[in-house]
């Protein structure tokens, strides 16, 4: 099948649900110029393994070394802009195609892009806390110090690392997957678990990444394109439609 018979299928298709939901990974932010982990061209995970640097056995052994080692590329999140995804994700959800976003990203680009429902599986870069007193700082008290202001101990981003618990915002999105018609997952390599495992939840799926992903032989569509081209596409062929969560 052509691409313009893909996309054809895709708005088919999101027409059809009353419950659509987006999964996004690093893909949708490689056109702001945030490298992912798993594309062949890695850039800046060329010379680290992500699960051995972001993850909390990391921060608690070495905390210099942890953020020497993290806080270039969180700068390079907190600086990007939306690209072209986000903004038609954005888009789909105003004209109440989509009911949200879940997102692995801790980049904060789908609010930036107008998004107002998005679940951060993996948190965000707007705050640390102290792992001892639990107080939250701004992420710019990490650029000084990584003492908490008011009792010295360590502090860490709001991100979930390798080997933390799942956050709330997980447990909700689980929660908000029940009776999805169609989620679309774009650029995630559906590798990391326990969100991989998300898709199960959807009566239907469709995957919109450069590469294979491990879900495609299951997906009812796949579209091996960028996720800003296909995006935005998508909101082109559906104009001034209105979906099922419209709101006047
Ligand atoms: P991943 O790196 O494992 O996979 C990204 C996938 O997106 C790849 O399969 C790649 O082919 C595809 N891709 C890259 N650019 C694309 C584009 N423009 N259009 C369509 N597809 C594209 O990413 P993942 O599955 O999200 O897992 C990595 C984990 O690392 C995530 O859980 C996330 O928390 C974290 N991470 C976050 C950011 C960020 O916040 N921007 C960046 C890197 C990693």
């Amino acid at each position: 099948m052509d691409y313009s018979r893909r996309l054809d299928k895709l708005a088919q298709l999101i027409r059809e649900s009353t419950k659509t939901l987006a999964l996004t990974g690093a893909g949708v932010s490689t056109e702001s110029g945030i490298p992912d982990f798993r594309s062949k061209e890695k850039g800046l995970w060329n010379r680290f393994d992500p699960e051995e640097v972001a993850s909390i056995g990391a921060l608690e052994r070495d905390p210099a070394e942890f953020y020497r080692n993290n806080l270039k590329w969180w700068e390079l999140c907190l600086q990007a802009q939306p690209n072209e995804a986000h903004r038609s994700l954005a888009q789909l959800e105003r004209k109440g195609w989509l009911l949200g976003v879940i997102t692995q990203n801790i980049d904060g680009l789908h609010q930036k892009a107008g998004s107002k429902r998005v679940w951060e599986v993996h948190g965000h870069l707007r705050t640390c806390r102290c792992m001892k007193c639990k107080k939250t700082d701004q992420m710019d008290r990490l650029k000084e110090s990584y003492h908490c202001a008011a009792c010295g101990g360590l502090l860490r981003p709001s991100v979930v690392l390798f080997g933390d618990s799942m956050s709330n915002d997980y447990y909700n999105a689980e929660k908000v997957m029940s009776g999805c018609q169609l989620l679309l997952v774009v650029g995630s390599s559906l590798q990391v678990y326990p969100v991989a495992g998300l898709p199960y939840m959807a009566r239907q799926v469709v995957i919109i990444n450069r590469q294979p992903t491990p879900w495609d032989s299951q997906a009812r569509l796949v579209i091996n394109q960028s996720a800003g081209l296909v995006l935005s596409d998508l909101v082109e062929i559906l104009g001034d439609e209105k979906g099922p969560y419209y709101e006047c």
